[in-house]
């Protein structure tokens, strides 16, 4: 940490404190016996897989998600103990990884089980039902064949789930497709117990489930974004009943200070002309880094100190521009703050996603992998 705040380029701060609350909030919202498997897929939305799972671990926790199968080897690779489930598809070329790695594969569909089955050593999964989502899964009507998979001989079947597609809708509408959903899926439960079929363990809410239909838990939820402190719009964020603290900050170094005569443009496209004589910052952030375009030519700031700068001309892909001309004192070496709070002022990840015409999660999952991640 000191030595980013000395050398850092740009750099993600985590912090710990506000994680461990957000996991402790989540949790109470469920009942006790509901276990969190928290979604560290995507490089944990952008805050740093390995960093984060390490730190959940430390909390006790000891079930993860994730996208794709190498996501799961990177973790394995660092130290990661417990069960992670790879949520995606696995190409049968890579289901060695899946046992090597003592993986938990999900179960697409039922010819995809035949595949799993055939692959020759034992596979965990879980088997995903599709209750309304029209994405992954054994469709709810077809109980037949999940009884056949759970016949497959190599599989041992330690899950069963399905995926929610409008737990974030409040409306009436949003409502009962929801509830539909849970019906669905419950009713797929009790058949197969009736079937006799070795019941596993059996989730269905992801971040917004677990806000608006904790009732449905099942014996884990999947929280991702809201683990992470904020959810997918402000306005969300501003009507749920429970607190969340953003978990990340993003930071990035000022690496020249010049002064910009009136008349002359800044950065790529000559849109930017300056009104009177400016001064401005380098900053040794980009695009590449996950920056939106969409905060050029004014559409964002950064704070330094605890002042807005605003962004000028296009952001570059390693580098951007902002105008300090009425922040005093800013220096090379200087450390700005893109996402974060600074003094009383504060840029949030909601700030970026609406700038963007976005949700957060995705603001988050495109940081890049040249910024470093530190817990502090
Ligand atoms: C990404 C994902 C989650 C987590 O979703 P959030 O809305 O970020 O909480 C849970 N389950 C599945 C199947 C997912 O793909």
């Amino acid at each position: 940490m000191k030595r980013l705040q000395k050398e850092g380029r740009a750099w993600i701060e985590i912090n710990r404190k506000n994680l461990y609350h957000n996991v402790r909030a989540l949790q109470r919202l469920l009942p006790s016996e509901c276990q969190l498997m928290p979604v560290v897929k995507a490089n944990a939305y952008g805050h740093g897989a390995v960093l984060v799972a390490k730190e959940l671990s430390g909390y006790g926790i000891k079930l993860f998600c994730v996208a794709t199968v190498t996501e799961g080897v990177e973790l394995r690779k660092n130290g990661i103990e417990g069960e992670i489930l790879v949520l995606g598809y696995t190409h049968p070329g890579q289901f060695f990884m899946v046992e090597e790695y003592n993986l938990t594969q999900t179960v697409v569909d039922y010819s995809y089980a035949k595949l799993l089955n055939r692959y020759g050593g034992k596979i965990k999964v879980h088997i995903k039902i599709d209750t309304g989502m029209y994405r992954l899964g054994v469709r709810c009507e077809k109980i037949s064949e999940v009884i056949q998979i759970f016949c497959c001989k190599n599989l041992e079947i330690q899950g069963i789930y399905t995926h929610l597609c409008a737990s974030d809708d409040i409306t009436r509408k949003g409502q009962e497709y929801t509830s539909k959903q849970g019906k669905e899926f419950y009713r797929m439960i009790s058949q197969l117990k009736k079937e006799g079929c070795a019941c596993p363990k059996v989730h269905l809410l992801a971040s917004y489930g677990i806000l608006n239909y904790p009732k449905l838990a099942g014996d884990y939820a999947r929280p991702g974004i809201a683990l992470y402190g904020v959810l997918s719009c402000r306005k969300d964020w501003q009507q749920a009943a429970v607190d969340l603290l953003p978990v990340l900050s993003l930071k990035a170094r000022v690496v020249l200070v010049k002064r910009l005569p009136k008349g002359e443009s800044a950065g790529y496209g000559l849109r930017y002309v300056a009104d009177r004589e400016r001064i401005i910052a380098v900053l040794s952030i980009g695009y590449a880094d996950g920056i939106p375009r969409s905060l050029s030519f004014g559409g964002g700031s950064v704070l330094i100190g605890s002042q807005t700068a605003p962004v000028i001309g296009a952001v570059c892909m390693d580098q951007m521009l902002v105008d300090i001309t009425d922040i005093p004192d800013v220096n090379q070496g200087d450390v700005a703050m893109v996402i974060g709070q600074s003094g009383d002022n504060e840029i949030s990840v909601y700030d970026l996603a609406e700038q963007e015409g976005t949700i957060t999660n995705e603001i988050v999952s495109r940081f890049g992998n040249r910024l470093e991640r530190v817990l502090v």
